[in-house]
């Protein structure tokens, strides 16, 4: 078995739409950032990636390369699964925390999750989400997101049984 965690933060901006964990949310800012600003799954892809000891998010996709510029995050987070994949890994379940002011979560994280776990291939059971207001922390105008994932090692497919020869 593997553990892996990621962070991430984006900052509020008007004008721009606003995308958490693959589902657009009405609000009238959105996270800027050089993709499409998903906190909650950029924090899910260097989850992944930290899990196999692989080059994290800003390393595979850096924000100084054009082709990353509005791109849909989930690009990001099928790559990191693949890496998993070929390391012979699969996700047993991840656990998730966003901290925002706003919008409330809770009305669409019943959509989150069903996303999150369709983009892992897990259930919906698997995937974990709590979110929080920033009490306290001054952090009004940003987007944070913690993640820890728990990686189990593939099955090996079962081989075919060898015909034996009678004697
Ligand atoms: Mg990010």
């Amino acid at each position: 078995m593997r553990v892996g965690y990621g962070f991430d933060s984006h900052e509020f901006r008007e004008g721009i739409p606003l995308k958490i964990g693959g589902i657009a949310l009405e609000h009238d800012k959105g996270l800027g950032g050089h993709s499409d600003g998903d906190v909650l799954l950029h924090a899910i892809t260097d989850a992944l990636l930290g899990a196999v000891a692989a080059p994290d998010i800003g390393a595979l996709f850096p924000p100084s390369d054009p082709k990353w510029k509005g791109a849909d995050s989930a690009v990001f987070l099928r790559e990191a699964l693949k890496r998993l994949h070929d390391a012979g890994y699969s996700v047993a379940n991840i656990d998730a925390s966003l901290i925002l002011a706003a919008p409330k979560i809770g009305p669409h994280a019943t959509a989150i999750r069903a996303r999150v776990a369709q983009l892992l291939g897990v259930r919906a059971d698997c995937v974990g989400l709590k979110a929080k207001t920033p009490e306290g922390l001054n952090l009004e105008n940003a987007a944070v997101a913690h993640v820890v994932v728990l990686l189990e090692k593939r099955k090996a497919p079962k081989k075919a049984r060898k015909k034996t020869k009678r004697p």
